[in-house]
């Protein structure tokens, strides 16, 4: 058991009745750390990746969940948002980038062109037909065309929400 005082917000920490501090497990802790962290790669292929940018804007200010420290360098980063069309000429790109982050990561896939092709999905021989199909595994599908900011933050929240869950060594 580790006693942390003053810890805002986490769910999965216990307080104490009557007492000025909070008990949690040292793995739900780091956990809650590595939740709260996300560091997601500057990286966008099309329409999709403009709400993204909009999603770190102040507006919708993205930084209140941890994850506006969006890092130049795939090896400085934890999540990979995969916003826009996946030309067929951008594949390995995408499978290299994913290859050179360290784990443990994740992806979301924001919007439609990055789940399945999207509106390009028939009769087209330039697009692939969505992330997974890069043999990339995708942790947060968020569907629309495009997905509004709120959509990315709320899917954002899902991803905390499964690492939290997540056992370890289950990566
Ligand atoms: S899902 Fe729609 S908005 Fe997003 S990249 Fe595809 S065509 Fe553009």
């Amino acid at each position: 058991m580790v006693v942390i005082e003053k810890i805002p917000g986490a769910e999965l920490i216990r307080k104490v009745p009557g007492g000025g501090f909070f008990l949690t497990t040292s793995e739900s802790f780091l956990k809650w750390g590595k939740a709260s962290s996300l560091w997601p790669m500057t990286f966008g292929l099309a329409c999709c990746a403009i709400e993204m940018i909009a999603t770190g804007a102040p507006r919708f200010d993205i930084d209140r969940f941890g994850a506006g420290v969006f890092r130049a360098s795939p090896r400085q980063c934890d999540v990979m948002v995969v916003a826009g069309t996946i030309c067929v000429k951008m594949n390995d790109c995408i499978r290299r980038l994913y290859a050179q982050m360290p784990e443990p990561k994740y992806v979301i896939a924001l919007g439609n062109c990055a789940i399945s092709g999207g509106i390009f999905y028939y009769d087209t021989y330039s697009v692939t037909k969505g992330t997974e199909s890069l043999g990339i595994k995708v942790d947060v599908f968020i569907p629309g065309c495009p997905p509004r900011p709120e959509n990315l933050l709320f899917g954002l929240m899902k991803l905390q929400e499964k690492i939290r869950r997540e056992k370890d060594a289950a990566r």
